[in-house]
């Protein structure tokens, strides 16, 4: 007889309230305008939702240049550097900003820090699509990025003495960057903090309760892409608190029936832009290879929404 799986599915896992705000936008832009509506960038990093909303009519595209101008275009929920906006303006396009509140927040701490004087170091991985935004709200040069506490720790400002701020990416590991703020308050006392964590709270919550779960499973699995910031560090997460055997899925077809021969208890999460019919259908996956009972461990209740941008408000 073949030993039953438990699966523990943390909560809350999958999408939060900017994921859900930036496909509602899109959904409802194709329902006003029609297709195609284009979008710069994924829209949120996740294939199936990207899939879906391409059989709707959206089209993807990475620069604003190959959109035509007489159709509209959503930006992505991860932000654009201000360039892009105005771009859209001098062509005369729709547009609709699908930047989630809490990275536009971000943003604007960003400007009043350097209308403070201040130059904004800020706390996230090069390349991501948030931190191209970001850096790009302000100046050439009036930012530098620290990825690590070992950048961290060499980092200077570009005038000795200059007044420091730092802002963080929203999507970083919740500990990590806790250890590059010490390192950065350290060196540079009077350096400026946000009111309030730039990590997000949806961020912030999957940490939680993938730490919670972690240390009482054998293996556990993230689902969520590749390109997905979150959803990578919530594997990151499972494996610092205990569970060695931490993997990122990108949906059913990814659970291999070898490695689950060895595993009586599993952990279950999802990334903040995958949907939760991806942690069915894996639930599904190993129940078509072992029995299962399945356990919930909550930590936090979430109940934030967001409206959408005025041009699409009913
Ligand atoms: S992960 Fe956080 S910052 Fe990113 S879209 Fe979701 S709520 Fe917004």
């Amino acid at each position: 007889m073949t030993e039953p799986l438990t699966i523990v599915l943390a909560a809350p896992r999958g999408f939060c309230a900017g994921v859900d705000r930036a496909i509602q936008i899109v959904e409802q832009a194709l329902e006003k305008w029609g297709s195609p509506v284009y979008v710069r960038h994924e829209i949120v990093h996740n294939r199936h939702v990207v899939d879906s909303l391409r059989a709707k009519g959206a089209v993807f595209v990475e620069e604003l240049d190959e959109c035509p101008v007489d159709r509209p275009v959503v930006f992505s929920a991860h932000g654009v550097p201000k360039s892009v906006p105005a771009d859209a303006a001098r062509r005369n396009m729709i547009y609709v900003d699908a930047t989630c509140p809490l990275v536009s927040k971000v943003h604007l701490e960003a400007e009043r820090y350097h209308k403070q004087g201040r130059h904004v170091v800020l706390i996230g991985h090069e390349g991501h699509p948030e931190v191209i935004g970001t850096m790009g709200q302000l100046p050439e040069g009036a930012m530098s990025l620290v990825e690590d506490e070992a950048q961290a720790a060499v980092f200077e400002p570009p005038v000795p003495g200059m007044p420091l701020a730092f802002a963080t990416q929203t999507t970083l590991s919740v500990d990590d960057t806790a250890r590059i703020v010490e390192i950065l308050k350290r060196r540079f006392p009077d350096v400026a903090a946000p009111n309030k964590e730039d990590i997000c709270y949806a961020t912030t919550n999957r940490q939680d309760a993938v730490k919670a779960i972690a240390p009482q499973v054998d293996a556990f699995v993230v689902i969520g892409s590749s390109n997905s910031s979150n959803s990578k560090r919530l594997v990151e997460v499972a494996k610092a608190a205990g569970c060695a055997d931490a993997r990122l899925i990108s949906g059913p077809a990814d659970i291999d029936a070898n490695w689950l021969r060895g595993v009586s208890r599993l952990g279950i999460s999802a990334g903040a832009s995958a949907p939760e019919v991806l942690v069915e259908q894996v639930v599904s996956a190993c129940r078509a290879l072992r029995p299962v009972n399945v356990e919930e461990v909550a930590v936090a209740r979430e109940d934030i929404r967001f409206k959408l941008p005025r041009e699409l408000a009913s």
